[in-house]
């Protein structure tokens, strides 16, 4: 096991209860390495056995506030991000499903009503409910105002019907959340967001994605999907609104997930380095080489700095941090890939060895890239930002 240094710990975002979580986390990883690595278990049983793991580690609790059961007084970004940091670092599939849960738990904290927190937020935080993020449709990925799925009002009830596309944890999760036009507006603003149970008649699952990393991926249709109007998270016109405050709490930890991969490969490639002898010296002892690393090293922290600042902003400074969450996103997510892209350089031959881990964190970093906001739609909104539009 290689080791990664945690000094970044040391700088001025975190409190002293992060590095307890931090140091109690690294040695829970330590502890459960074999079971968070699923071998020979197909990914759909790694996810329900991840999630199940998580939630009995009291990982999950940190995607809710006091009031409701979770370790700080609100969901606290920063602890997030840290769990994503250090996940991500030894299993790509244990970050993806703690990385679900908060995206179906997170919009239930911040709209569902006291029936609705009770009777999912329990059950997600233990990983025996696993969720899923029903926004994509093939029609609508980055331009989300297009989707067409529509939810009809019918008395007490709605009714949906459409079809969702790159649904992580489709045909395992056990409750979606959804987001549908309802019409009060045209475009963003006739958008409403519900929470539905995987068995409700209508919901299906027709088609599995097999994608280059592990990842349970895949399309969540409706066909007059009949579900009480209690479900409706916030109200209605309110879809759009769930959605980007929900990004506004995750969109920071892919930034995250991207800095733990980033980081495990730096640390195999400077071990590498160090042991591989070529020309009659250490690969470490050519000047290309710490050249090599040094940038690596800056792409490293430059990303922590905007990561766990975007954090730290959210959790102390104000709600909306769409600037400082894309700068992160799209900083780490870029960074990572010429990171790893470097480690895989380094090891040469072993890099592209199915089954090294340079290999593994170069497919797993690449949908970092496209998911939550593709780095292109992050760069439009930081323009927007910077020019005040
Ligand atoms: C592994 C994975 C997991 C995912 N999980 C989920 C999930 O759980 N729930 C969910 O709802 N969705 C999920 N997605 C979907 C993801 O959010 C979309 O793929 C993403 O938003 C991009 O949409 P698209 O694939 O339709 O690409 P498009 O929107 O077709 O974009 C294609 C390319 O065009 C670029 N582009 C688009 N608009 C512009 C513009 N205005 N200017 C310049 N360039 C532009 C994009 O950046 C991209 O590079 C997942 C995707 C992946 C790959």
């Amino acid at each position: 096991m290689v080791n990664i240094p945690n000094t970044f710990l040391e700088w001025p975002f975190f409190d002293d209860a992060h590095r307890r979580m931090a140091g109690e986390l690294a040695a829970w990883v330590h502890t459960h390495g074999a079971a968070l690595e699923c071998e020979g278990v197909s990914e759909r049983e790694s996810v329900r056995a991840l999630a199940r793991l998580l939630g009995e580690g009291g990982w999950l609790r940190y995607l809710l506030p006091a009031a409701l059961g979770g370790p700080r007084d609100k969901v606290d970004v920063r602890s997030l991000c840290i769990a994503r940091d250090l996940l991500a670092r030894d299993s790509g599939l244990a970050d993806c499903t703690f990385a679900m849960q908060g995206l179906g738990g997170v919009p239930i904290v911040l709209f569902g009503t006291p029936a609705q927190q009770a009777e999912f937020l329990p059950r997600i935080a233990s990983g025996t409910c696993i969720t899923g993020f029903c926004l994509s449709e093939a029609e609508a990925g980055s331009d989300v105002a297009a989707l067409k799925t529509s939810a009809r009002r019918d008395g007490d009830n709605y009714v949906l019907n459409g079809r969702k596309t790159w649904i992580s944890n489709a045909g395992v999760a056990n409750a979606y959340i959804v987001f549908a036009r309802t019409g009060e507006a045209p475009g963003a603003k006739g958008l409403s967001a519900f929470v539905v149970s995987a068995d409700t008649p209508g919901l299906s699952v027709p088609k599995s994605i097999e994608v280059i990393a592990p990842h349970v991926i895949g399309d969540v249709a409706f066909e007059d999907c009949r579900i009480p109007a209690s479900q409706m998270l916030g109200q209605p016109g309110d879809g759009f609104k769930v959605a980007m405050a929900t990004l506004d709490v995750m969109r920071s930890t892919v930034g995250a997930a991207a800095l733990g991969f980033a980081r495990r490969a730096l640390a195999e490639a400077r071990a590498h380095v160090k042991g591989r002898h070529v020309f009659g010296q250490a690969l470490a002892q050519f000047q290309a080489t710490q050249m090599r690393i040094a940038d690596m090293a800056i792409e490293v922290d430059t990303s922590a700095l905007l990561v766990y600042r975007a954090a730290w902003t959210k959790d102390t400074l104000r709600d909306r941090v769409t600037l400082e969450a894309s700068m992160a996103k799209l900083h780490a997510t870029e960074a990572a890939q010429r990171v790893i892209d470097a480690a895989v350089q380094l090891f040469g031959g072993l890099g592209v060895t199915v089954g090294n881990v340079a290999e593994r964190l170069y497919r797993e970093i690449r949908p970092l890239r496209i998911y939550e906001g593709a780095s292109e739609i992050q760069k439009l909104i930081i323009g927007g930002q910077v020019l005040g539009k």
